[in-house]
């Protein structure tokens, strides 16, 4: 039987079953859904898309995968080609991952490393933030602030080499006068911090951390597995504030199938770069640059800068903008928009109970937590199916 994530198995209603998906919708053995989740956050193009699908099948009749040790392919090299170009700055880099989390790690561990192989071994710190989400493997964990993982307090207690501040600049200040000479690394979700409660904070902060990361020799991480390509507006938060290194996962493959990238600038690359083989990045996971996969990604790309979708997700926010104008309940705390996405903070946990099932029955689906009720559309949707999954939001609280 599966085991389902996040879910407690003994009272968990019947999942619904996905029989076919295609553009925005959900096939399920009760009905027709818009995916309102983009299958958490990663669907960009819709479902079923014949040119992802076509690139896939390419790839196929010449090898699905080959492991990256001692050996390289077209995909993988064309595709790390690309991410240099697009990219900002010196982001150039690319190590891959399968999923999200293990990139995470592999940015930590080369923040580490990058101090270790210059001797700094006080630099053993990391300055995260408060309701940050970064993925579910150890340290992931260790940086987030997610409620889920309050076991690992009871087990472990409070961990000494992470720092959670909020997104205040006089904080961020003050960690680093406190702490800077132990830092190896600031790391955030830039702008948007998803899973935390999907929560919106100012630029400023991420340009106050970027000067005093400079002053103090620390480097600095975005982690938008969840942001990168498009979703807070820009193509990804580094166009506005450069890090030194990227994660990006989720939307890479345009959500087909998992995979991860690290990328660093060439400060950091050059730390591991001498004659010395402990100083390589001691990393390697089996299906890291699996060609399907980056195949897939390639493709997404090519899709999402040929079809102007900065463009279309602009269009999501103004449209989001329009609909939610005015729009309140006393039950409501907040309701908060950037680029593709838009959530609903209720007062009270129980104030949305019953919405995932009120919402199906309406044609949506989605997938509420806490005190959120949320949407990350894929961009390809269209402006009625948009004011639908906003309407039943809406909805909610009229009824
Ligand atoms: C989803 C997410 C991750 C983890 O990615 P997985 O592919 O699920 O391991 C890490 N960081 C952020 C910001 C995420 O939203």
């Amino acid at each position: 039987m599966i085991w389902h994530p996040y879910q407690q198995m003994k009272n968990m209603k019947e999942p619904y079953k996905v029989e076919k998906a295609e553009g925005v919708y959900l096939y399920t053995d009760k009905g027709k859904v818009i995916d309102s989740v983009s299958s958490w956050w990663s669907n960009i193009h819709g479902y079923n898309n014949s040119e992802i699908n076509e690139a896939i099948e390419n790839q196929l009749k010449k090898f699905a995968h080959v492991m990256l040790g001692g050996l390289t392919h077209e995909a993988a090299e064309k595709l790390s080609n690309k991410l240099a170009d697009m990219l900002p700055g010196d982001l150039d880099y690319c190590f891959y991952s399968d999923s999200g989390s293990v990139a995470v790690e592999v940015a930590l561990k080369m923040a580490l490393q990058y101090f270790m192989n210059k001797d700094e071994t006080q630099r053993t710190m990391v300055l995260a933030l408060k309701n940050a989400y970064h993925g579910d493997t150890f340290k992931a964990m260790e940086v987030g602030d997610d409620e889920d993982y309050h076991f690992v307090l009871k087990a472990y207690g409070e961990s000494k080499n992470v720092v959670h501040i909020p997104t205040e600049i006089g904080e961020i200040e003050k960690a680093f006068e406190k702490y800077h000479s132990r830092l190896n690394s600031f790391i955030v979700e830039p702008l948007l911090q998803g899973a935390g409660g999907m929560r919106m904070y100012d630029i400023s902060f991420l340009k106050r951390a970027r000067e005093l990361c400079d002053k103090y020799g620390v480097l600095l991480i975005f982690d938008e597995v969840a942001t990168g390509f498009g979703r807070t507006g820009v193509r990804f938060v580094a166009d506005l504030v450069l890090p030194d290194i990227i994660v990006l996962g989720k939307a890479l493959t345009g959500g087909y199938i998992g995979h991860a990238v690290t990328v660093a600038n060439k400060k950091v690359y050059d730390a591991f770069y001498d004659d010395d083989p402990n100083h390589a990045l001691m990393h390697g996971p089996t299906f890291m640059g699996n060609a399907i996969a980056c195949s897939a990604a390639l493709k997404s790309i090519e899709i999402f800068e040929r079809e102007n979708y900065i463009g279309k997700i602009k269009k999501i926010e103004e449209i989001t903008r329009r609909e939610m104008e005015g729009f309140n309940d006393e039950r409501i705390k907040e309701i908060r928009i950037m680029g593709g996405c838009v959530c609903i903070e209720v007062v009270d946990q129980k104030n949305i109970e019953g919405y995932q099932d009120f919402a199906f029955k309406r044609g949506v689906f989605s997938r509420p937590f806490l005190k959120y009720i949320y949407a990350m559309v894929p961009y390809i949707i269209e402006e009625k199916e948009l004011i639908k999954v906003l309407d039943t939001m809406k909805l909610w609280f009229q009824q």
